[in-house]
């Protein structure tokens, strides 16, 4: 069964029977009459069992921080409000964000942040809102919980996987298509699930059809939930470095890696082989059959080159 959400005052009606997420959407869009800006992502949740699938998946304890990225009406921040100890909520939207801070008035755990999810660094956002956290608030690790808006969840999932305050855990909607992509083994690796598989380890939930979302997006989704390594899976020195050579080695996945890293790092072709041979790599293999631990060693052997060329 779906979960159920309290009636409020906007419903225009008094009735003891909770509205679906579906009636409860349609009814906040006409009552504010909003008009959905598809060019900010919006596509709303409006299905209970996967709205309570996310919710299971987030494994939520009431002493759990919550940071959830585009809140939309509210939908999902409601059932984070009453299951985990603090929700703080960024949304982008000044119209929804006024709003949302109406509705969630009630819920005295609930911080809206009227901003774009890229601009605010996690590592200041913890700090600068831990004073109002109550003491049984564990501030140290929190959770991201998210409907992504799509246009950018590869660097919304690297912002928060690439900072100085890391999650312990995310639990987010994704394009299926771009969750399938992050499970890659390898063989099938890109610069995408590498990025996110050195931060954690990746589970596909459930996969999410498109008529989940009011209005239905044209493509189905995935629930994808990461749980975030203490340290990154492969020991990298230097994190610009590690990516200079991995953008490289795929700026041309279907040629050779020994092409690809030549030409991508501007390197001449005979420094790119021995380099390769140096790291135990066949020039020859391509991008996507390297292993998170032989791009560790690409990384290191490309960096002494660079620090020797120098
Ligand atoms: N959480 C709601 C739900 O599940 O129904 C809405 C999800 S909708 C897919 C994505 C939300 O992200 C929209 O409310 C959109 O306005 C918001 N959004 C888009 N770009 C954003 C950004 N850069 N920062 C914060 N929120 C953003």
């Amino acid at each position: 069964m779906g979960l159920r959400t309290k009636q409020t005052s906007e419903d225009g009606r008094h009735s003891t029977r909770a509205p679906s997420p579906l009636t409860q959407t349609m009814r906040l869009l006409r009552h504010h009459n909003l008009r959905v800006r598809k060019r900010l992502g919006q596509h709303f949740l409006v299905d209970g069992d996967v709205l309570e699938r996310i919710i299971t998946s987030a494994e939520l304890t009431p002493t759990d921080l919550v940071i959830e990225i585009g809140p939309g009406l509210g939908v999902l921040t409601k059932q984070l409000a009453q299951q985990a100890g603090w929700v703080i909520a960024m949304e982008l939207d000044n119209t929804l964000a006024a709003i949302l801070k109406q509705r969630m008035a009630p819920y005295r755990n609930v911080t809206i942040i009227n901003e774009d999810v890229l601009k605010i660094d996690p590592a200041a956002l913890l700090e600068t809102q831990k004073a109002k956290f109550p003491p049984e608030i564990n501030s140290t690790g929190y959770k991201v919980v998210a409907n992504l808006p799509y246009y950018i969840t590869a660097p919304t999932l690297r912002y928060y996987l690439e900072s100085s305050a890391k999650p312990e855990m995310m639990v987010v909607m994704v394009q299926k298509e771009v969750a399938e992509e992050i499970m890659a083994k390898p063989g099938r690796l890109s610069l995408l699930s590498i990025s996110i598989q050195l931060y954690g380890e990746p589970t596909l939930i459930t996969r999410v059809p498109a008529h989940s979302f009011y209005p239905a997006p044209k493509v189905d989704s995935a629930i994808l939930k990461i749980i975030v390594y203490p340290q990154p899976s492969v020991n990298i020195a230097d994190n610009e470095n590690f990516f200079r050579v991995i953008r490289a080695g795929f700026s041309s996945a279907r040629k050779q890696i020994g092409n690809s890293l030549a030409q991508g790092l501007g390197l001449p072709k005979v420094e790119t082989l021995s380099l390769l041979a140096k790291a135990g790599i066949d020039a020859q293999r391509r991008a996507q059959t390297l292993t998170l631990k032989e791009w560790e060693r690409l990384g290191q052997t490309f960096s002494t080159y660079r620090v020797e060329a120098s």
